[in-house]
């Protein structure tokens, strides 16, 4: 019986500064007194900051003769930088997602996305589907008749695989690899668009941004605005100043007045 499955944002990696290290270039330009104003900042926010603050030299008022006055407050500091669109600093930091559970649709709608982002996905010519783990939203599963009709199609679908791999005798000794991948890529042809998959994603905070204002927008795809609202949940903890601007509308969508800085 296919399993029904929930879509998941994971974060499995994000920036690692290293202090010492930039201690020691500040120290050099004049600018160690900056790392005084954020004992308890956060690493990804840091670098960020650090990039935007290398274009002008202005960790300390008086570096750079031409500036006088810094702003001292980080949330202030990364704040105006979303509020003047200098969106580039923001492709310093990477984060990398487990996404599981999502549909293959959910995966040909999200690797629209290019732009600052890597991608693997699992792959259906070498990993031989024995189940099908599918997402029904909650408005199906409370619809009885249409989650058992949708059931007994998934069952018999699941049934043809396992049929299938017996068929082709895919657990023979000796079968060549080589055949055993063709064969899997055909029997993924029966699989629905609907099967849960997985993607490691990365994508640097520029992107996420992008990504969580497109779909979360009221007309993307209901799967795709689940995850894209995780996404948007899980970064406005880890970056909170670099997401303080946006709002949650009454549909859910994430809006903010400096959009795709
Ligand atoms: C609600 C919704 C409905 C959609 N419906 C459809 C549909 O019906 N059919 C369909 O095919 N797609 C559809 N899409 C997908 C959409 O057309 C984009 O392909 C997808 O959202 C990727 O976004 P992006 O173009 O901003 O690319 P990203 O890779 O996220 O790029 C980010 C930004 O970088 C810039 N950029 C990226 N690549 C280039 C480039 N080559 N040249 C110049 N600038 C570039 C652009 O400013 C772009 O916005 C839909 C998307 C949404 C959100």
């Amino acid at each position: 019986m296919p399993t029904p499955v929930t879509p998941t944002v994971r974060i499995i990696g994000r920036p690692n500064l290293d202090r010492e290290e930039l201690h020691r270039y500040l120290a050099e330009i004049g600018g160690q007194d900056w790392t005084a104003h954020r004992p308890d900042y956060n690493d990804t926010q840091d670098l960020i900051e650090v990039a935007g603050r290398t274009c002008y030299r202005s960790f300390a008022a008086g570096l750079n003769p031409n500036v006088t006055r810094v702003r001292t407050d980080p949330d202030a500091y990364l704040g105006n930088i979303v509020e003047h669109r200098h969106g580039s600093v923001l492709e310093h930091a990477q984060y990398t997602f487990i996404i599981q559970n999502v549909s293959r649709v959910f995966t040909h709608e999200w690797v629209r996305h290019r732009q600052g982002v890597a991608i693997s996905q699992e792959s259906l010519r070498y990993v031989r589907l024995t189940e099908l783990p599918f997402w029904y939203p909650e408005w199906a599963q409370n619809d009885p008749e249409l989650l058992s009709r949708g059931q007994q199609i998934l069952t018999a679908l699941e049934d043809f695989q396992t049929w299938m791999a017996d068929h082709f005798q895919l657990d023979r000794a000796g079968m060549p690899f080589h055949e055993k991948k063709a064969k899997t890529s055909f029997m993924r042809r029966f699989a629905p668009e609907g099967l849960a998959t997985v993607l490691v994603w990365s994508a640097n905070v520029r992107t996420l941004r992008h990504v969580v204002e497109t779909r979360t927008d009221e007309g993307a795809e209901e799967e795709v605005r689940l995850v894209a609202n995780q996404l948007g949940e899980l970064m406005a903890t880890e970056v909170p100043a670099l997401f303080a601007d946006y709002v949650i509308d009454d549909t859910g969508a994430w809006t903010t007045p400096h959009r795709k800085v």
